[in-house]
């Protein structure tokens, strides 16, 4: 139940203390707008049924990360109300007696977070153990986390993630996760507890952002020796500013080094020759654009098998080619079963480009 969860008494403390009048203003409303979908009714109407957009959720998510930082300096600074517009989808399924997957339960999930109260959900490592990616995998958001990032925008598969509350609320969480000393121990708790010999994706949604996080990731990955980590980056100079500092590379880490980045530029060529020369890296993993979508299908068997896939393999391959990749390794969508011996992105031994249709 929402009244339990909430922290409602709390919204209140900060309405009846110290607050200007339009900052009133909007607690009040959010405040309003919670309790009521905790009581399943509508007394305030929600004249902007407006879904929030990527630019949206992007500023929200700046204006989260810039009080969560300034709290870390001591400030007392509060966590920005989710856009009333936003509470629309929570009402509608209120009244229909659902609450999960909405706006108001993972805001309510990173108002919890942000004020240290007693918190569940938004855990740290996504492991839903699908095919399509069936290891634990890690987070944050994309484009404020991405230094390298560049044409990939256009085409990021990441922002499609929004659509689901939870999801970007979990990219939003672990970002702020990695800003402070509290959120960092949490990650290395979970990290700490993921069953041995497992798999683990660094990242699905955005990138490493500074030398600081890489080398925690490092050290993580160096205290767990039994699991088998990979991950893409277009961080590239960061690797690079890691290998000058003269520590060692973990050597269960595996690195493909992703297209669409800023480096892609021949100012860069150095750059890239540099960083592919890195002992974790695997190769490159390359997005093209073709006419031909990747076949449907719940197993890498079953999308091989399918009519299309000869088309779509091929068109992926001409595409590459065009690009300067002669062989490149086409990747069926599903990492779970795409290769005999292990998946593809975490095999050092596939040293060739693997190459995918924008999508
Ligand atoms: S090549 Fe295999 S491991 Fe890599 S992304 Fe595609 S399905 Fe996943």
């Amino acid at each position: 139940m929402l009244t339990t969860n909430l922290n409602l008494r709390y919204l209140a403390h900060l309405i009846e203390n110290d607050l200007s009048t339009t900052d009133k203003t909007r607690y009040q409303l959010a405040y309003a707008n919670l309790v009521n979908l905790a009581n399943g009714s509508e007394k305030i109407k929600i004249t902007t049924a407006t879904v929030a957009n990527r630019k949206q959720l992007l500023s929200f998510a700046q204006d989260v990360i810039k009080a969560y930082t300034a709290r870390q300096d001591g400030l007392d600074v509060q966590l920005p109300v989710m856009p009333t517009m936003w509470a629309h989808d929570a009402i509608i399924k209120a009244q229909n007696g659902l609450y999960r997957g909405t706006w108001a339960e993972s805001y309510n999930n990173l108002f919890n977070w942000f004020y240290g109260f007693d918190y569940k959900g938004l855990a740290i490592f996504a492991s839903d153990g699908n095919t399509k990616l069936p290891f634990h995998a890690f987070s944050a958001l994309p484009m404020l986390t991405c230094p390298g990032a560049d044409s990939c925008i256009a085409y990021c598969y990441s922002f499609k993630a929004f659509r689901y509350p939870r999801a970007f609320m979990r990219q939003l969480v672990n970002t702020l996760r990695l800003i402070s000393v509290t959120g960092t121990q949490e990650i290395t708790n979970a990290f700490m507890s993921i069953p041995n010999n497992e798999t683990v994706r660094l990242y699905v949604d955005g990138d490493i952002s500074t030398l600081t996080v890489l080398e925690y990731w490092f050290n993580l990955a160096k205290a767990r020796q039994d699991l088998r980590i990979y991950g893409y980056s277009k961080s590239w100079e960061i690797f690079l500013d890691y290998a000058k500092t003269g520590q060692d590379f973990p050597t269960n880490y595996i690195l493909n080094l992703s297209g669409g980045s800023k480096y892609e530029s021949p100012l860069y060529a150095n750059i890239k020759a540099r960083v592919s020369q890195l002992p974790i890296v695997r190769g490159e993993f390359i997005a093209v654009k073709t006419d031909i979508h990747m076949p449907k299908g719940t197993t890498s068997k079953e999308i091989r098998k399918s009519s299309n896939w000869l088309k779509y393999q091929q068109a992926v391959m001409d595409a590459a080619e065009k690009l300067g990749h002669k062989k490149v390794f086409v990747c069926p969508g599903r990492c779970g079963d795409c290769s005999a011996k292990t998946h593809a992105c975490g095999n050092p031994a596939l040293n060739i480009p693997i190459a995918i249709a924008v999508h």
